[in-house]
């Protein structure tokens, strides 16, 4: 363990560059969660899981999948998520962060070729490092560079690429169908992380690779159940085989306890809801194209063309001045600072979800065109 004085001395160095966190909870509208359908909070599936409750459902899975925790409810929901996504198999793991870091490290062995968009979430980052593969990060969704690696690539294990479909901090959308396309004309494998998009898109909702033809590619695809599903925890998505390969080999999968059986009905409950109210999704899409008509012109939103919104700011002081600027106008919109981003581009993470309206979007609008520098005062 580092010693005390050299903690003390990281953290005075964090704070000299506007870039110390606390934990905080805060009340005011939500524009930061990942709460996206607003099923963190909806009657059906508080009732769905008082009623298992009330039935006796486990309150703990009381071990790990492979020995006494594995329970009738996992492998229901399993069958039902495989379904949602139309794949042979889907696999329980209890976070997304966990099932990145397994799924990564368990199916990319060296010999092979690891393709990572630079915009790649951490747990990405980590799964690529813990797989000791050799790696190559390339432009955010450029894929031109990700052929040229391709071509290159003589190991003799296959390449995989590896990216989000909706990226966590721009809110834009990788180019899944080129990816796709390149994957199969170089014999190349493809792994997805879904995490910002399951339960939005997709014609019922179980992510952006619903709209893309995979062919015959090796494909594996993440999702949490923390976000749009309003609940905890996340599955893997993919072959039967990927499936019963992680469940014997997958080091995050296998040691650790199981979800807790009650979580399973949460789940269940929750696609029960994007299946019967895609009002939802298309509200959050449209709210979302509003704040970003209202803030053309006067933000630097990126690509963005998702329900997040990212207000790039560049430095970290001014970020942090406008998200307490917003707080004490009754929104709750955070700072994002290095290194969840590249230093320099310090945003406001703006995510519009299922329980804003036109007013509230208008209203966030109005404060964000009297707080963003080189707007006019109206
Ligand atoms: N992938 C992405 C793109 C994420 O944004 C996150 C969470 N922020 C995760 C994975 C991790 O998921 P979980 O919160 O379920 O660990």
């Amino acid at each position: 363990m580092i010693p005390h004085q050299t903690i003390q001395h990281e953290l005075e160095e964090l704070r000299r560059k506007d870039n110390h966190r606390r934990l905080v909870s805060r009340d005011e509208i939500d524009f930061s969660s990942n709460d996206y359908l607003g099923l963190s909070d909806h009657p059906a599936i508080r009732a769905a899981l008082i009623d298992a409750l009330g039935r006796g459902v486990p309150l703990g899975s009381t071990g790990s999948r492979l020995l006494r925790g594995n329970h009738r409810l996992h492998e229901r929901v399993e069958a039902r998520l495989a379904e949602f996504r139309r794949v042979p198999a889907a696999l329980v793991f209890n976070s997304g962060f966990e099932a990145n870091v397994g799924v990564i490290s368990t199916l990319c062995k060296q010999g092979g070729l690891i393709l990572s968009d630079e915009k790649n979430h951490a747990s990405i980052i980590d799964g690529v490092r813990a797989s000791g593969v050799a790696r190559r990060v390339f432009p955010h969704n450029d894929a031109d560079a990700v052929e040229d690696a391709l071509k290159a690539h003589k190991g003799p294990l296959p390449a995989t690429i590896v990216t989000e479909s909706v990226f966590s901090m721009e809110g834009d959308r990788a180019p899944l169908a080129d990816l796709v396309a390149l994957a199969e004309r170089y014999g190349a494998a493809l792994i997805v992380d879904e995490a910002h998009a399951t339960g939005l898109y997709g014609p019922t909702g179980a992510g952006l690779l619903e709209e893309v033809d995979a062919g015959d590619v090796p494909l594996v695809s993440i999702h949490t159940c923390g976000k749009a599903l309003g609940a905890f925890g996340a599955f893997v998505a993919g072959s039967a085989a990927v499936k019963e390969y992680l469940v014997n080999t997958c080091r995050s999968f296998i040691f650790t306890t199981a979800l807790p059986p009650y979580l399973m009905v949460q789940w269940e409950a929750a696609l029960d809801v994007v299946a019967a109210e895609p009002w939802r999704r298309a509200r959050v899409t449209a709210l979302a194209d509003r704040l970003r008509a209202g803030l053309a012109g006067l933000a630097d939103c990126g690509a963005s063309s998702t329900q997040i919104v990212p207000v790039i700011l560049g430095e970290n002081a001014p970020t942090l001045a406008a998200s307490q600027a917003l707080q004490t106008r009754g929104f709750d919109v955070r700072a994002i600072r290095h290194p969840t981003v590249p230093a320099g581009s310090a945003r406001l993470r703006v995510a519009v979800n299922a329980t804003h309206d036109e007013a509230t979007i208008d209203a966030l609008l109005a404060a964000l065109r009297d707080l963003l520098p080189g707007s006019a005062a109206p």
